[in-house]
């Protein structure tokens, strides 16, 4: 079948669906949806993705068929409209949207009011009989049509503060200062009249073009310019955070024009079928009287809430919409039921009243913070309009991260300097230096400082730099404004409409009731509810326990994983929190990790430094009761739950000092030359530590080593048990290649528990098990498990050794790997399914061939990583360990790799 290039929606048909996202784009696809369920929407069409990915492959033209498709459409539209693009006496006048299959906020371009001509300004003055209306919708078409079609779709990069946008918004300033007026509203027609001349002039000296004319032009111009915006700048930044496709293509919504702008019962504006910054079921919204969606989105004038809910946030001192037209919002609130329960989660609506008349020109897939989807999704199901593991999939794991956010610690709130008050944007608090630009947040970003991106407002132009930010702070904008949303979406703390700041982008200022701070000054945010403090406040660790949305998804979670959740933790404070989580036992104690505190440290180099056995006995014999500490506190920790303890892995010199002062110091301490210690350190100079000695071949090179261990954990275990703790001790065995590697120390463990247990007179039931973390076991894996009781994988060095990777030298050619498209991601974050994977695949399988029963985990960073989590799901391991934080985000991943159907 030919391809189709336009699809037609309006007068309560649609020759599109909501599931035709791919090809209408988000936008085109639910306005199809929209007008099929009868909801007022402005006729229209929407031209395909596959057009802008032919117009871009094709250096700018369009399939051939297109034309004759694109005429038709129109002409439909002329027909329901009975108005015709172009006529001098019936002027149609078209607005020319973007929309990818996932909604990019902001990121691509819009142009509104096209059509609007010398030929067809009096015909339309002539209709609406509203002069200054026509006049001020003329003057916003030059400011848009300039900015994104003349100069941004022409590649032209105009110096920070000399877009032609801001040019125009400049003389748009001038304008009203010397009328003596504040808001664009109170300009008359012939102060628009001035503008508008003002603005050709301007345009054609800037940009060095006329302002154009003709319909056509300006219509076919507008739509090859949105096309672009798929290639902008802000778009290519935003689909590499976001992992989209590049070749998915954008596509264009030509849409009727219909105007919030024609006087005092007009209006535009955004809402949430639910509240997108608590999750609350309540109908959130902003609106302005007499005004185009740009104003709203723009944050240039304070919008007015819907509701007497949304004045929470929002103006309220002004009436909300409910009260200045309650039937108006009588319809809005029928949509907004209807609208959710056809689409069965929170949408976000954007509306436009025209002369009393109500329009949707947009429903989409609400974005929302963590803890708002977190609450959203426990009440739909207890609403009974999802079920639970509709639930459950709603939530990407990562959100889960906010709910566990820092917040700024009250106290030192209540005694610190306000500076300002602005909207509550994006959750938790933020601390970090003030930088003005996004390059900026980005360079002190990569030189490890902490950043708040401070902009008048961020434009999508600045997201690499949002990014980055550990906090935003806009002077304008609204709760819908681009920086609200971008930072609501990734869960960042986010202040935005903070009237009382002054910021000077050029001179790196910003300047707040009399106070002026520089570059590089600390502030601090709270997020929450919108506080700028002066200063660096500390920031203290959130507390999900409390929440009952969180709790009640969690539970949910856990009926439907298979996999087990364990810990990396090596003390007890650590692994009290991770229990709290809901961690079910340690899946990797580093003991080494033990080994650093500075009575530790000191016997431990006398270790290193003994001549000969009984030297190192004597040293290992003082570790002995720290290490048993240790782990006494660590089992009652875990008391009833497994607790897998590695023993010794680092390569010896990591405990040695290398600098001159420490080494004269450790001399001194342990009275010997240092000299003594130089030549100790040069003898354990190793070329590639990382493969030499260190692991089981440390325990096997000084046997006494794996010995004391096992003695403190057994005493410690044996201890525990006896005041009635249950204890799982399972010691693991790193690096290990080869079955006889094991075996050896194997034997090690078992006479040393056994000689403990016989002195205590206590049996406690423990494992002896190894990592998998070298090739070499994996692809022998039948054989390791002839000895082995259980695996673990330590997929950190396994993807290290599989790539021939180095884990502490890939950092500085990993980026680029990623950034050319050589690798899709860090392989040291995301398991390498197609290689590394293979390798874990193999080892499970031929363990398993074994010894059925064998219990497999994985304990590397890719533990805590949601799609590695889904693959450890797949081959079946029995559980994955990581970090406490991650330890919730693992439960609901693991739930989703269950849910799932692969
Ligand atoms: C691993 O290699 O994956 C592992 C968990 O051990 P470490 O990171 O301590 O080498
Ligand atoms: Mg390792």
């Amino acid at each position: 079948m030919a391809k189709k290039y336009v699809y037609f929606f309006g007068g309560g048909k649609a020759e599109g669906s909501a599931e035709m996202k791919d090809l209408l784009g988000g936008k085109g696809a639910n306005l199809a949806e929209m007008s099929s369920l009868g909801i007022p929407v402005p006729p229209g069409f929407t031209i395909t993705t596959e057009v802008c990915t032919y117009f871009m492959e094709t250096g700018g033209k369009y399939p051939k068929e297109l034309k004759k498709e694109f005429d038709n459409a129109l002409s439909k539209v002329e027909k329901i409209m009975n108005l015709r693009f172009g006529d001098s006496q019936n002027p149609l006048l078209f607005s020319v949207r973007s929309g990818a299959r996932i909604s990019m906020p902001g990121m691509m371009e819009t142009v509104l009011n096209i059509g609007l001509t010398e030929k067809t300004i009096p015909g339309l003055i002539a209709k609406s009989g509203n002069e200054r209306f026509v006049y001020d919708a003329y003057r916003r078409l030059i400011m848009m049509y300039s900015d994104v079609v003349m100069e941004k779709a022409a590649g032209i990069e105009p110096k920070e503060g000399k877009s032609i946008r801001e040019q125009l918004e400049k003389e748009l300033q001038k304008m009203k200062d010397s009328k003596g007026v504040k808001d664009d509203t109170e300009l008359d027609v012939e102060d628009l009249k001035k503008l508008i001349k003002i603005f050709k002039k301007k345009v054609k000296q800037v940009l060095k073009k006329d302002f154009p004319d003709d319909p056509e032009e300006q219509l076919w111009g507008a739509i090859a310019a949105v096309f672009q915006s798929w290639n902008g700048k802000k778009a290519v930044s935003y689909r590499k955070i976001e992992n989209i496709p590049d070749k998915w293509g954008t596509a264009v919504t030509v849409q009727t024009m219909v105007f919030g702008n024609m006087g005092e019962n007009s209006g535009t504006g955004v809402a949430f079928t639910r509240d997108p910054a608590t999750g609350e079921n309540k109908f959130y919204g902003e609106f302005l009287v007499n005004a185009q969606g740009e104003d709203v989105v723009a944050g240039v004038r304070t919008p007015q809430a819907i509701n007497e809910a949304s004045k929470a946030t929002t103006a309220k001192n002004l009436p909300s919409l409910e009260e200045l037209m309650p039937d108006i919002y009588k319809q809005l609130e029928d949509i907004r039921k209807k609208l959710e329960k056809h689409y069965l989660d929170m949408q976000d609506l954007e509306f436009t009243i025209q002369e009393g008349k109500l329009f949707m020109l947009q429903t989409r897939t609400g974005k929302r913070n963590g803890p708002a989807a977190v609450r959203m999704t426990v009440e739909m199901c207890q609403e009974h309009l999802i079920d639970e593991k509709t639930a459950i999939l709603r939530v990407k794991p990562e959100q889960l991260d906010e709910l566990l956010h820092p917040v700024l610690d009250p106290k030192s709130e209540r005694k610190a300097e306000v500076l300002a008050k602005g909207l509550p944007a994006g959750p938790g608090g933020g601390v970090g230096q003030i930088v003005f630009t996004a390059d900026e947040a980005e360079k002190w970003a990569e030189q490890g400082k902490q950043v708040i991106l401070v902009r008048d407002e961020t434009s999508p132009e600045d997201v690499h730099g949002m990014r980055v930010a550990a906090a935003i702070l806009t002077a304008k904008g609204g709760m819908t404004s681009h920086a609200a949303l971008v930072a609501r979406g990734w869960g960042k703390c986010c202040v935005v409409g903070c009237s009382d700041l002054n910021v000077d982008a050029v001179k790196k200022t910003l300047s707040v009731g009399g106070k002026i701070l520089k570059e590089g000054d600390w502030i601090s945010l709270n997020g929450t509810h919108g506080i700028v403090y002066n200063g660096k406040l500390p920031l203290l660790p959130a507390d999900p326990e409390k929440n009952i949305y969180y709790q009640t998804l969690m539970k949910w979670a856990d009926k439907f994983r298979k996999l087990g959740i364990r810990t990396n933790a090596d003390n007890p404070k650590d692994s009290k929190l991770a229990r709290s989580f809901g961690a079910e036992g340690i899946g990797l104690c580093r003991t080494e990790h033990m080994f650093f505190g500075p009575e530790r440290i000191m016997a431990m180099r006398e270790m290193i430094l003994a001549e000969d056995e009984a030297g190192r006995k004597k040293a290992l014999k003082k570790l002995l009761p720290y290490q048993r500490r240790d782990f006494i506190g660590i089992f009652k920790a875990m008391d009833g739950l497994p607790v897998t303890i590695r023993t010794l892995d680092p390569p010896l010199h990591e405990f040695l000092p290398n600098d001159n002062a420490s080494q004269k110091e450790m001399a001194d301490q342990l009275n010997v030359p240092v000299k003594r210690i130089k030549e100790m350190v040069q003898n354990l100079h190793e070329l590639n530590p990382m493969l030499g000695h260190r692991g089981c071949r440390l325990g096997i090179s000084y046997p006494e080593i794996t010995a004391m261990q096992v003695q403190a954990i057994m005493e410690a275990a044996c201890h525990v048990a006896k005041q009635g703790i249950k204890v799982y001790p399972e010691i693991m065995i790193p690096l290990v290649g080869t079955k006889e590697e094991l075996e050896n120390q194997k034997k090690i463990v078992t006479e040393t528990a056994e000689m403990v247990m016989k002195k205590t007179g206590v049996r406690v039931k423990y494992l002896v098990g190894t990592m998998i973390e070298i090739p070499r076991a994996a692809l022998t894996a039948d054989k390791v498990a002839e000895v082995a009781e259980f695996f673990s994988f330590g997929t950190n060095d396994l993807t290290q050794m599989t790539f021939g990777y180095s884990r502490d030298d890939a950092g500085k050619f990993l980026p680029e790997y990623v950034s050319k498209g050589i690798l899709p991601s860090d392989p040291f974050q995301t398991l390498d399914q197609e290689g590394v994977g293979q390798l874990v695949e193999m080892g499970i399988k031929k363990g398993r061939s074994t010894c059925p029963e064998l219990k497999v985990g994985i304990c590397g960073e890719h533990g805590g990583d949601p799609a590695s989590i889904d693959f450890c799901h797949r081959v079946g391991m029995n559980y994955v360990s990581c970090s406490p934080f991650r330890v919730p985000i693992a439960r609901l991943a693991a739930a989703h790799a269950a849910i799932k159907k692969h």
